[in-house]
C-alpha cells in the first residue's frame, strides 16, 4: 500500500482527535467532546497535518505496525477494521465515493465538539460501535 492509499483510509471522523480519558483500573477508554487544539472543527481534519508531530507531541502516527496496539481507535475506524480483517462500511468515502457520507451517517464528530479550553460544554461519553 502506498502512503497515499494508506492516508485515504482515514474517513475524517475526527474521533481519534478527541481528548480521551482512561480508567486507571479497568483500562476503559472514554471519549470526550473536547477536540485537539490542532483540529479544524469545521472540517473534522487536522489543520496542520504535516507538522502535527512537532506541534502536538502526543499525536500518534498510525502505521500498519502500530494500529493493532491502538485500542483507543473507534470500531468504525478503517485502520482498525482492516487490522481486524473487517470490511469498510457503506458510508466510508472509498466505498460511497463521497467524503460527506461519514458526516451524513452520523459517524463523525462534526458539530459536536468544543474547543480544548471550553469547560462549560465539556462532557464525557463512551463511543460505541455504530456499524
Ligand atoms: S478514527 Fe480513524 S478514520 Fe477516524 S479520523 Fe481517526 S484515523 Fe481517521
Ligand atoms: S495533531 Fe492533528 S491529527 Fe493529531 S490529534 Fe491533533 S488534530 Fe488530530
Amino acid at each position: 500500500m502506498t502512503d497515499a492509499e494508506w492516508e485515504s483510509l482515514c474517513d475524517g471522523c475526527a474521533l481519534c482527535c478527541l481528548n480521551k480519558i482512561e480508567d486507571e483500573d479497568s483500562g476503559e477508554i472514554f471519549y470526550t467532546n473536547s477536540a485537539c487544539e490542532l483540529l479544524d472543527q469545521a472540517s473534522c481534519r487536522c489543520s496542520d497535518y504535516v507538522n502535527r508531530a512537532a506541534k502536538v507531541p502526543d499525536c500518534v502516527q498510525l502505521t500498519a505496525a502500530n494500529v493493532e496496539s491502538c485500542a483507543w481507535l473507534p470500531d468504525s475506524c478503517a485502520y482498525r477494521k482492516l487490522a481486524l480483517g473487517k470490511d469498510l462500511c457503506d458510508w466510508h468515502p472509498l466505498i460511497s465515493g463521497r467524503a460527506q457520507a461519514v458526516h451524513e451517517a452520523g459517524i463523525s464528530m462534526l458539530g459536536q465538539m468544543v474547543p480544548d479550553e471550553d469547560h462549560d460544554d465539556f462532557h464525557i461519553f463512551q463511543f460505541l460501535e455504530s456499524s
